[in-house]
């Protein structure tokens, strides 16, 4: 963090001192999103009349991403920033040493973050790691009932940073936000039909998701992927596996396999995939998927998973 402190103030300096800004060549409104969901749902609001561009790379792990200067400065150039909270420990640090451009920021999941103490129970080394997570969980956008609120925010910030547009953003959120609610309609389905109620994921992403909708998470990995187990961890995550008959463990595209793949040989459960949307795997950019067709996805793995016999 210290790093990044220099880097920032470096920048401000860099920014003061050049003074007379170019105008943009574009006349569309530029909006930087910090990781994929985020640019995501701020496109499908924005429509053509915003350039959206994303800081983190859509290959790289959110959790553990830091800008460089030169990201600082693409992001000196944005009018609005849309953000998730909790995911980007950054964002704050940056938007101060950038208060002069006086940049529109959004932190989309403000409020949402907070977990039920019956859920959080799916961190199941939450004892280790309370002092840090609590039960602020920040991985709000894979509930489409969360990533709902965060459509609408953003919907918001634009209207309020290019009001002769605003009726075309409130329109494509409000077509979009149906979309989301058709996703929202399959996990309730889903959940309530489902006999199977736990599932095994590989880093716990998928909380409010789990939470929001009935359901309840097991997770290998924390909250950061990198949270790894203990060794007793596991025994105790084994042991759930085999009494709630889990067939399937999920591990996600953009991080290691190996720990959900021996939670498996364990078990003798299978391994599928859930994609928590931190950002595109290869697969993903190559058949340009989106938000809506990766959560399809998900539902249908889940669907295999707490169907099975
Ligand atoms: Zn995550």
């Amino acid at each position: 963090m210290k790093k990044l402190a220099l880097i920032i103030f470096a920048l401000a300096l860099f920014i003061v001192g050049c003074g007379g800004e170019k105008q943009s060549a574009q006349d569309k409104l530029q909006v930087a999103a910090s990781f994929y969901p985020m640019a995501e749902f701020a496109r499908n609001v924005g429509g053509n009349k915003v350039e959206v561009f994303t800081l983190v790379p859509d290959g790289a792990e959110a959790h553990d991403w830091e800008p460089s200067p030169t990201d600082l400065a693409r992001l000196g150039k944005a009018q609005v920033f849309v953000y998730n909270g909790l995911v980007e420990p950054w964002a704050k640090q940056a938007l101060t040493a950038l208060s002069e451009r006086k940049i529109l920021a959004v932190q989309t999941g403000l409020g949402l973050y907070e977990r039920s103490v019956e859920a959080a129970e799916d961190d199941h080394h939450h004892h280790t790691h309370s002092c840090t997570h609590g039960k602020q969980d920040p991985h709000v956008w894979i509930s489409p009932k969360k990533a709902i609120v965060q459509v609408e925010r953003i919907a918001s910030i634009l209207c309020e940073a290019d009001e002769k547009n605003a009726k075309y953003y409130q329109d494509n959120s409000a077509k979009y936000v149906e979309q989301l609610k058709a996703l929202d309609i399959q996990l309730t389905n889903l959940a309530k039909s489902a006999p199977r109620k736990v599932f095994v994921t590989a880093h716990a992403a998928f909380g409010h998701l789990a939470e929001d909708y009935g359901l309840q998470q097991l997770a290998v990995n924390g909250l950061s992927p990198h949270a790894e187990p203990t060794p007793a961890d596991l025994q105790r995550l084994i042991k759930v596996v085999k009494e709630e008959n889990v067939r399937y463990v999920f591990f996600e595209t953009l991080t290691d396999p190996k720990l959900a793949q021996l939670l498996a040989d364990e078990t003798g459960a299978q391994i599928a995939t859930l994609d928590p949307l931190e950002g595109l795997n290869e697969e993903g950019r190559k058949k340009k998927m989106d938000y809506l067709q990766i959560m399809q996805q998900n539902i249908h793995n889940l669907q295999i998973a707490l169907n099975a016999k």
